[in-house]
């Protein structure tokens, strides 16, 4: 929109709504300065704010001269912000009246509302960040697990940026020849023959481009996370299970004694994957009409399922249910547990042993035993044999979609170079198309269009 500009200032409530110990207003631009004069009363009076310090005060409404409340401000003077524009930081008591209020003065005293990743888009207008550490900033927020946020910094901190800018190189140096070759046809200046440009895009553009994309599909795991359904007959411990898994990871945060809700899908970390747990009650023959759509439903759940944990209950002996079920889960990737140890006997426990393709896990949803050892056996089923820990890096889906441009047309180079006489012209067209795909990711080439798809899916405030 025309009204993105960065000559005006902007400001936001950054932190997240509800009540907290503190509420961050953000302003960035250059009337940061001047707001901060007109809303703030320092505890004593001063005439210059020190950048990158903080003053404790009060927020004042500058008409009626009531304070609005007890602050800590921070003025970040450019080019050493985070937007590379003065940027002014309101840290008040957070509670969304306060807040509002504090904005509202704010507007009045000259800045415009923010909109969703504004402050981003503005570090990245301004050179701060390329566009792949811009979308880092949000994956860092969305992050759901300890991998998915390792990955993400690796992003911010430019990982992605460096491989991309190398591959752009190697390509523009080709490319540079090959004009050589369309602006002198007579001259006969063969300095890179056919065969050395054919090895350099075969050995060392188009493997990197393939690592990249191998990359974005092993990262996805780790990012997105996987969906792991729990099935089993009535009783065998699913919702206990589920919320034993939930219990294990949640322990240090929320301390809630005795509360065992009947969760159907919740999101818990798995070896530090994210996961939706996601629980079968139903998966049975069924009579009536009603109960059928939950089975319907069930085996739904279970074809989309990336791991099926397959529960049995161990203090009883194999049933033909039990059996039954395992044929529909067998064909999918899935770890089989044997629940309730802690009340098993031994002797049900060999029997269990033998009774499936693979060892189970023995586990005691009840007592938390043997959890560790499934979280680690999912893990493997979900990632394969694949690495345990995330890629380095690990392209999104819109760069991996401009990964896959610049291969197509270094493909369309290379068949090229297999004919008598290539043409440069057309090798020009293919290389130029394969750097173009490239700097949409680090946005040296972008559009108004591209950059408003990117930072309006950011939080308001960021
Ligand atoms: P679901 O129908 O498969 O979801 O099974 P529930 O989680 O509702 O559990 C059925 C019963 O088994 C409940 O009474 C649980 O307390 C009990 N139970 C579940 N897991 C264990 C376990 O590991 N040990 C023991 N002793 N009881 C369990
Ligand atoms: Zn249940």
């Amino acid at each position: 929109p025309a009204h993105l500009r960065t000559e005006d200032t902007i400001a936001a409530i950054a932190t997240p709504p509800g009540p907290g110990a503190i509420g961050v207003i953000k302003i960035s631009g250059p009337e940061a300065e001047g707001i901060l004069r007109r809303v703030f009363r320092p505890a004593r009076p001063r005439e210059h704010f020190e950048s990158h310090r903080l003053y404790y005060g009060h927020i004042v409404d500058p008409e009626s001269g009531e304070p609005v409340d007890e602050v800590l401000v921070a003025l970040m003077r450019a080019p050493r912000s985070y937007t590379r524009e003065d940027v002014l930081e309101i840290y008040a008591h957070s509670g969304y009246r306060v807040l509002t209020r504090i904005l509202e003065l704010v507007l009045r005293a000259g800045a415009r509302p923010a909109e969703p990743g504004e402050f981003t888009r503005r570090a990245f207008l301004n050179g701060r960040l390329d566009l792949a550490q811009a979308e880092a900033v949000e994956e860092i927020i969305h992050a759901r697990s300890d991998q998915a946020l390792r990955l993400a910094l690796r992003h911010l901190s430019g990982g992605l940026s460096e491989r991309i800018q190398a591959l752009r190189d190697r390509i523009l140096d080709l490319l540079a020849v090959t004009e050589v070759a369309v602006d002198f046809p007579e001259e006969d200046v063969e300095i890179l023959s056919p065969e050395e440009m054919r090895r350099r895009l075969s050995e060392e553009v188009l493997p990197e481009i393939r690592r990249l994309l191998a990359s974005a599909e092993e990262g996805r795991v780790f990012r997105e996370g996987i969906a792991v359904v729990l099935a089993g007959r009535p009783n065998v411990g699913k919702s206990s299970l589920l919320n034993a898994l939930l219990r294990e990871e949640r322990a240090i945060v929320t301390p809630v004694p005795g509360t065992t809700r009947d969760v159907i899908e919740e999101t818990a970390q798995i070896a530090g994957l994210p996961v939706r747990l996601i629980d079968t009650a139903g998966l049975r023959e069924a009579a009536d009409e009603v109960e059928s759509i939950g089975v319907r439903k069930a085996r739904e759940k279970l074809a989309a399922a990336d791991v099926v944990v397959f529960l049995v209950d161990g203090s009883q002996s194999p049933t033909e249910e039990d059996q039954r079920l395992y044929e529909e889960v067998r064909s999918r990737p899935h770890v089989v547990a044997v629940n309730k140890i802690d009340i098993a006997p031994a002797e049900n426990l060999s029997l269990w042993r033998r009774q499936f393709h693979q060892t189970p896990v023995f586990i005691s949803a009840k007592e938390g035993r043997g959890l560790e050892e499934l979280s680690r056996r999912i893990f493997e089923v979900a990632v394969g044999h694949g690495p345990a820990e995330p890629p380095e890096i690990a392209p999104n889906l819109r760069q991996k979609a401009a990964l896959e441009r610049a291969k197509k047309a270094l493909e369309r180079a290379l068949r090229l170079l297999d004919q008598p006489a290539p043409l440069p012209e057309l090798l020009a067209v293919e290389l130029r198309e394969a750097l173009s795909a490239l700097s949409e990711i680090t946005g040296e080439v972008t559009t108004e269009d591209l950059l408003d798809r990117i930072f309006s899916s950011f939080c308001i405030g960021k």
